[in-house]
């Protein structure tokens, strides 16, 4: 799955709209101490669905919004977009390309995204579901994860691999119709 481009505006420090594109192979986000990097991998998680504000490195989710610098006002919403590749037809929706997104406003509206349409969490869940892009899947190995990874229970573990095998999806369906 490749992550074609994230355009943040007034996410965390990106007050400015902020546009990152990656090409194909591998991308290095340099910068000082403060300057936003690990805020990018914020945004990715949070447009995935992330609801821990603490896992944000915040106290509320208000916190995602931009706070306000010497130079600039702080900001009333929040909103990130994500460009995602499906030319493969990995994500079961037939668009070559198809962008996931979330904004949140300080009096706590909240909205996903996909394709600019407003849907729930539970669709952009659905809809990667099986490609490894799920908060709590593995294209994102934040710091201590992989020690995570090793010192888990195998039943733990085990859902790694039920994810890399792309069976989640058809596990959480079971589940889903032996409730109704
Ligand atoms: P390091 O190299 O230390 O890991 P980094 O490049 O990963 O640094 P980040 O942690 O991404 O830096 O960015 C932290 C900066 O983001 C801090 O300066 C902090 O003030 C700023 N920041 C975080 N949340 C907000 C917000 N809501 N409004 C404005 N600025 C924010
Ligand atoms: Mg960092």
């Amino acid at each position: 799955m490749h992550l074609k481009k994230i355009e943040m505006h007034g996410f965390k420090s990106f007050a400015e709209e902020v546009k990152v594109e990656f090409e194909p192979n591998i991308t290095a986000v340099l910068g000082p101490n403060g300057s936003g990097k690990s805020n990018i991998a914020d945004a990715i998680r949070w447009v995935l669905g992330e609801q821990s504000a603490k896992s944000l490195r915040g106290s509320k989710m208000e916190d995602v919004i931009f706070a306000g610098s010497s130079q600039r006002k702080p900001m009333g919403i929040a909103e990130v977009t994500l460009t995602l590749d499906n030319s493969n037809g990995q994500l079961p929706i037939d668009y070559n390309e198809v962008t996931l997104g979330r904004r949140v406003t300080r009096s706590g509206k909240s909205e996903y995204l996909i394709n600019n349409s407003v849907c729930r969490l539970k669709d952009i869940e659905e809809l990667i579901m099986g490609t490894g892009l799920g908060t709590e899947a593995y294209s994102i190995i934040g710091q201590g994860k992989v020690d995570e990874i090793l010192s888990s229970k195998a039943t733990e573990r085990r859902l790694i691999f039920e994810e890399a095998a792309g069976i989640t999806k058809h596990k959480q369906r079971k589940k889903e119709a032996s409730r109704k």
